[in-house]
């Protein structure tokens, strides 16, 4: 999505390392903990300034958990959160209030997030008052400003949010996000439930924001093809761990790992003279709460090996920060 041509010289805005996500699963008629659903389980990546790093996966990958992880909607269990070079662990609970206007969260499906008896005017403008950034009287502009850039008009602003279209109800969710001014934006498959024609329009709003602002955008979604749109580098999850990174441009040209050549292998080409062989793979995604030994990919790989049953693969630099974790690359 970024243009900026020197992305690789800008400082890191996000580094995440070794993240652990752990839910507890409890059981007995003391509901003592008798083991752990490992929704994120050990993974780093860093997200430099202006850059938009996608993270895909199917669902039950880890990838929406990482995301609100890394904003503290829910605890970590391990790891660190280091943004703008501050260990969020570091800061107190006033401290920390004053960095999350600076990191915010777009939603799949923001009606839930809205009043129903709201005015989308106030719903957009009242995160402005609880973090002290304009007064009841400068307000009105402000919400009027982003509802502008987010291509909505001014009479929008006394609507109920069941007055609006699926498309509408996202920019709204995107004018709550950048109405704080925020540098560094989640985008948790923000285009999923759209429609296809709709689906480009976020994604060019999107865009737009980011070049008038110098936004950072960490953006999930299930959807590769919706990824390779938007992103200068690509992490692909399963079952809590990355497997792959890379720049778009090299994990399409040449992705490595068996589970990402699958899901490249499903996105259409536009060239029609062009054809990838399709790759299915057979079986639902396993457990979190019991993965797989060794690789856990290796129930549903077609060039699983006795060794990739007994160890995991360690995930390591193949070269230009292209990581890959498989035996056999
Ligand atoms: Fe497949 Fe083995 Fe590589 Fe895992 S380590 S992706 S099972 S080849």
């Amino acid at each position: 999505m970024s243009k900026h041509d020197s992305k690789n010289d800008k400082e890191i805005l996000l580094d995440v390392r070794h993240l652990k996500k752990y839910y507890p699963i409890t059981g007995g008629i003391f509901g003592r903990t008798v083991g752990h659903v490992k929704a994120v389980d050990d993974i780093s990546f860093t997200i430099r300034r202006g850059e938009t790093f996608g993270l895909v996966g199917e669902s039950g990958s880890g990838k929406s958990t990482t995301g609100k992880t890394i904003l503290r909607l829910t605890p970590k269990t391990e790891g660190e959160i280091i943004y703008k070079g501050v260990d969020l662990d570091s800061l107190s609970k006033q401290e920390l209030r004053e960095y999350r206007p600076s990191m915010q969260f777009i939603f799949q499906n923001p009606y839930h997030s809205l009043n129903p008896r709201q005015r989308i005017g106030d719903a957009i403008g009242e995160a402005l008052l609880d973090h002290g950034m304009a007064t009841p009287a400068e307000i009105r502009e402000k919400v009027l400003e982003v509802l502008s850039l987010c291509g909505l008009s001014s009479y929008h602003y006394d609507r109920f949010p069941h007055e609006f279209s699926g498309g509408q109800r996202q920019r709204i969710g995107i004018a709550r996000a950048i109405i704080l001014n925020p540098d560094f934006v989640i985008a948790d498959e923000p285009v999923s439930a759209l429609d296809v024609s709709i689906q480009a329009q976020i994604i060019n709003l999107l865009s737009d924001l980011q070049e008038e602002r110098g936004l950072t955008y960490l953006f999930i979604s299930h959807d590769l093809s919706v990824v390779e749109h938007v992103s200068d580098r690509i992490g692909v999850m399963y079952l809590g761990s990355l497997v792959e990174m890379a720049t778009r441009d090299e994990l399409f040209a040449q992705p490595l790992h068996p589970y990402t050549k699958a899901l490249l292998s499903a996105v259409p080409i536009p060239d029609p003279t062009l054809k990838r062989e399709r790759i299915v793979l057979t079986g639902d995604i396993p457990s979190p709460a019991d993965p797989p030994t060794g690789c856990k990919f290796h129930t549903r790989c077609p060039y699983v090996t006795p060794h990739c049953r007994m160890e995991v693969p360690a995930y390591r630099d193949v070269g230009g920060g292209h990581y890959v974790a498989c035996h056999i690359i």
